[in-house]
């Protein structure tokens, strides 16, 4: 069986143990990835550390000069890498080269670093004074990232960390590892220096001796509420600087003004592509006043339709997931939902695709009068299951969304200005869409929820992530002249 290794210091570190990787579409084993623990995450962060030494001196011009062969390595092996996230993950192979495609907008952005990192100068701030402030890197940065987004979502970190002058250490799902090694094979066929990215495979052992390490600097975690909190709150414990983006539940408001067959569709394929599985995929409508019955109506008759097979046959518009005990939990959830009172509209629970009865397969599931107070509402599925609530105005739809304890994406369709200006005031949400279902922010904005879907204080990427990877220095300087003297006095200082 292929065995897939460790990354450490431009080479392939093999595992004192393995785990079994699936692929979700039959349920069968593909591979098996090496797990590492404290020793695997002391080689890395010590490697890493003995890398910045001259990875944090190197000139702008050189670091932007890997950065761009690696974007177009990026976008030669677009298939390759997809490929594999559809082997592992399931998705389909046209979802999988679009997670590419955004990951490779993050390299990109960063490209631009000698601009982002420009800093301020003040000239003659006292008398023969001058001041400016710089951003420098901050030593090793670790990444823990989740299953749904194996390529992209890693990639919201490490270009940036690495371009402002750190080095990485990333630890990615176990459940789908090998698009990480691609990728550091494509980093050092970039020029990349050995030991600036590196990948731990693993679980838990590894995530925490990555959060308890004292040469790891910063964390960057994305995944489920429960671990990012728990995430943020070790990490910050052993005095880390920490972002931690959880979960969600993202809630899509169609007015009665709104085009609502094309609100269907386009809620549609946000709440099934990708099986769901997607941080910002809607999971939640909310039909306001008399939208509701055509809207269900709509919905059910788009559901009905979707092409649910293996990720790399091209007729498939969604794929399995990821695994069995993802899809008892969608149908324990729908059953739930059932049994307190909410009608299912479209059942996929029963699906079975020919020739896969092993694979990870769930239909999509339509629920209508799901009420805030059950279950099905309340938590994240995480699978293709699309509930709908009813409200009679959008000032009660815009408080179901401020009640709920997520606040990640959200989107409003209507076709009415001033209620879309409204709902962008007062929903407490991080990411918003008007008549756009997936408002994912492109790599020169930054990507992040507010309550329960991000703990931390800055956003992913973007101008955020700059911020995030480097830390402010100013500096005041005074070039007096041989013959001029300063002299002492004992007051505090203030400009002349
Ligand atoms: P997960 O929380 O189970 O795992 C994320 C990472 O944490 C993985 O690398 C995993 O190995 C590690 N991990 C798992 N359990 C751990 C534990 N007990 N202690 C320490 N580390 C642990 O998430 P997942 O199932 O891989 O991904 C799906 C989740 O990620 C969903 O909740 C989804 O909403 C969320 N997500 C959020 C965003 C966002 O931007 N907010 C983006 C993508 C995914």
């Amino acid at each position: 069986m292929r065995s897939i290794e460790h990354w450490i210091g431009g080479a392939s570190v093999a595992g004192s143990g393995y785990a079994t990787v699936y692929q979700s579409a039959t349920g069968q084993p593909q591979a098996q990835v090496a797990i590492g623990g404290q020793p695997e995450i002391d080689q890395a962060v010590a490697t890493a550390a003995k890398a910045y030494e001259s990875w944090g001196d190197t000139s702008l011009s050189r670091r932007t000069k890997v950065l761009f062969k690696l974007r177009d390595l990026v976008e030669r092996h677009e298939d390759d890498l997809a490929r594999l996230v559809t082997a592992e993950h399931g998705k389909t192979i046209e979802d999988a080269r679009g997670e590419v495609i955004r990951g490779r907008e993050v390299i990109e952005f960063a490209c631009g670093i000698p601009q982002l990192l420009k800093g301020a100068y003040s000239d003659q701030v006292s008398t023969g004074i001058d001041s400016y402030s710089l951003r420098a890197p901050l030593g090793v940065c670790a990444g823990i990232t989740p299953f749904n987004f194996p390529v992209m979502v890693p990639m919201w970190m490490h270009p940036i960390a690495i371009a402002c002058g750190n080095t990485f250490v990333l630890k990615p799902s176990e459940r789908d590892p090998s698009a990480s090694n691609l990728v550091a094979q494509l980093y050092a066929d970039a020029g990349l220096p050995d030991g600036v990215f590196n990948v731990v495979h693993g679980g838990k052992p590894a995530v925490d001796a990555l959060l308890d390490h004292p040469d790891v600097a910063a964390v960057s975690f994305v995944g489920s509420t429960p671990i990012a909190r728990y995430v943020h709150q070790r990490a910050a414990a052993s005095g880390k600087r920490v972002q931690a983006l959880g979960g969600a539940k993202n809630h899509a408001v169609v007015l009665p003004d709104a085009d609502l067959a094309e609100a269907a569709r386009q809620i549609t394929s946000a709440a099934y592509g990708s099986a769901g599985q997607r941080c910002m995929a809607i999971s939640a409508v909310v039909a306001v006043g008399t939208a509701g019955d055509e809207l269900i109506e709509l919905l059910a008759r788009e559901a009905s339709t979707i092409v649910v097979g293996p990720g790399d046959q091209a007729s498939s518009q969604m794929g399995p997931v990821i695994t069995s005990e993802a899809r008892e939990r969608v149908i324990t959830s729908v059953n739930e939902a059932q049994e307190a009172g909410a009608t299912v509209v479209v059942d996929g629970r029963g699906l079975r695709v020919e020739g896969h009865d092993g694979g990870y397969f769930v239909g999509p599931c339509l629920l209508d009068r799901v009420t805030p107070e059950m279950a099905a509402y309340q938590q994240e599925i995480f699978g293709p299951v699309l509930v709908v609530l009813r409200a009679d105005t959008l000032d009660e739809a815009v408080r179901i969304i401020n009640s709920n304890p997520y606040g990640n994406g959200t989107a409003l369709f209507t076709s009415g200005g001033a209620a879309a200006r409204r709902f962008v005031r007062d929903v407490t949400v991080g990411m918003i869409g008007v008549n756009v279902p997936l408002p994912v922010p492109m790599a020169y904005h930054s990507f992040g929820g507010w309550k329960a879907s991000l703990f931390g204080d800055t956003h992913i990427h973007g101008t955020e992530g700059v911020a995030f990877y480097t830390r402010g220095k100013v500096v005041t300087s005074r070039w007096p002249g041989r013959a001029e003297t300063i002299g002492s006095d004992f007051h505090f200082p203030t400009a002349s």
